[in-house]
């Protein structure tokens, strides 16, 4: 390893920033690492906040990425509680808060995201919370006795998979969404409608094209206005409105960026010794033919190990297409791709069965599938959007016909 480097920094000590230096670790690296991370935990895992941590069947240390003990071990001088406050590049160093600095001859920029704040009256009062840390879902599991009420603003993955769980605990929940569907930023209106249906078969009051006016209570919430003028009682809100990516150290340091920190295929930014990685990094997406923002773990370790490999001037790792997943009561959703641009959804399967699949083309290619307990077709279907293959419509829908046989013939 000629041109490694002796000094590596990673700001974000979450799910990418622990990716990269693992795999730097991994990659026989022998300099140093520093991973530095401002929340007080090691890197962990965030899924299982909205689903099994929420639900109190999981212990925080078991969300942990690695055990406290791996970081001594392999060297990597991991700083918790601690935020960098700025990059200077001439100097090659961070400055952390508490004025220690940080020298890197390759850094990595791996900040996350944050969520994104609603500008309302009363947005100010206690017990309105989010859901992104640790921390958050602690106070959030502190309010959730059986029998409060509980108002979520926002129906994508956050607010619904805490509805969810909200249900389950006895909460009363009710949902507010802007737009006519759930799951609108994510996943088509087939999966939507049922989603809207298994949670007021459940007991959730979602309230769709729902409009904010206020948040009411004196001192803590004690309800949310909507337009029109009714109030939704609320002992508390969970708001789920999406996120922003933390880029300000970034935009400081001078680098390229746009709704994210620009990069090329590994990871590297405008500057050359400088990478970012996961929900902050703004990357090209080969399988779509343009440039995008991903919020999700298989962004965030894909981003890492790309970043790691580019350091140390090794071969990229092999790219996967996006996917994500949801866990919502005994229904596990899998997507692949990115279905944004489709001219055609065509649905496998009787959603009265909750198990089915919505399967999105463009001219006759299948570009992202939405899979409900439903694995042949998410495997399947992955396949199918990384080979952009030609498939029949008539096959994908027939239930006759197996996904194993339609893949084998759409791929040859
Ligand atoms: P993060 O994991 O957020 O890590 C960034 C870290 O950097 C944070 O700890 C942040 O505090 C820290 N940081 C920021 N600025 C500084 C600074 N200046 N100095 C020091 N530290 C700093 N994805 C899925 O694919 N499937 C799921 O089921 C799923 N469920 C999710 C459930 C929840 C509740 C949440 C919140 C997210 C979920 N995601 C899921 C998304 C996934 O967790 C994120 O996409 C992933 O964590 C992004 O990794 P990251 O390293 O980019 O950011
Ligand atoms: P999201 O997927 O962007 O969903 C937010 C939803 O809230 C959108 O439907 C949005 O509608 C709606 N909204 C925005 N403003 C609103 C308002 N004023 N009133 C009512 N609704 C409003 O983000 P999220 O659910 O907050 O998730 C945050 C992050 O966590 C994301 O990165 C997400 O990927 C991640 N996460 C992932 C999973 C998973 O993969 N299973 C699970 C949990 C969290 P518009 O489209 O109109 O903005």
């Amino acid at each position: 390893m000629a041109d490694a480097p002796k000094r590596v920094v990673i700001i974000g000590a979450g799910q990418a920033g622990g990716q990269a230096a693992y795999s730097l670790r991994l990659a026989g690296y022998e300099g140093a690492i520093t991973l530095i991370g401002d929340e007080p935990a090691p890197p962990y895992q965030r899924p299982p906040l909205s689903k099994a941590y929420f639900k109190g069947e999981m212990e925080a240390e078991r969300l942990f990425l690695k055990p406290l003990e791996y970081y001594a071990e392999h060297q990597i001088d991991l700083i918790t509680g601690k935020t960098v406050n700025a990059i200077d590049l001439q100097a090659r160093q961070v400055e952390i808060a508490g004025g220690q600095v940080a020298t890197w001859d390759r850094l990595v920029i791996a900040t996350g995201a944050r969520p994104r704040k609603l500008a309302i009256e009363g947005a100010h009062l206690n017990n309105i919370l989010e859901l992104r840390t640790l921390a958050d879902v602690d106070r959030l599991k502190q309010l959730a006795v059986p029998g409060a009420r509980l108002v979520v603003v926002g129906a994508g993955y956050i607010g619904l998979e805490a509805a969810a769980v909200g249900v389950q605990l006895g909460l009363k929940v009710t949902v507010l969404e802007a737009m006519p569907q759930v799951l609108s930023r994510v996943a088509g209106p087939e999966i939507g409608a049922f989603y809207t249906h298994i949670h007021r078969a459940a007991g959730t009051d979602i309230r769709l094209g729902a409009r904010l006016e206020a948040f009411e209570g004196v001192g803590q919430v004690t309800g949310v206005r909507i337009h029109g003028g009714e109030i939704i009682t609320a002992d508390f809100v969970l708001v789920g409105v999406g996120v922003l990516p933390n880029l300000e150290l970034a935009l400081q340091a001078g680098l390229v960026c746009g709704n994210g920190v620009v990069v090329d295929a590994n990871m590297r930014t405008s500057h050359p010794d400088v990478f970012a990685a996961g929900d902050v990094a703004w990357r090209p997406l080969p399988h779509y033919g343009r440039e995008g923002r991903l919020e999700s773990v298989h962004n965030a370790i894909e981003g890492g190990k790309l970043a790691a490999a580019a350091m140390l001037g090794q071969p990229a790792p092999a790219l996967d297409v996006p996917w994500f997943w949801s866990d919502q009561f005994d229904l596990k959703l899998q997507t692949a791709g990115l279905w944004t641009g489709a001219d055609q959804t065509l649905v496998r399967g009787d959603p009265q069965s909750r198990a089915f699949a919505a399967f999105y083309l463009k001219e006759g290619r299948v570009i992202a599938v939405d899979a409900v307990n439903a694995a042949p077709e998410y495997i399947v279907g992955k396949k199918l959007v990384a080979s952009q293959a030609q498939v029949a419509p008539a096959e994908l829908v027939d239930k006759s016909i197996s996904m194993k046989d339609i893949g084998a013939r759409a791929l040859g």
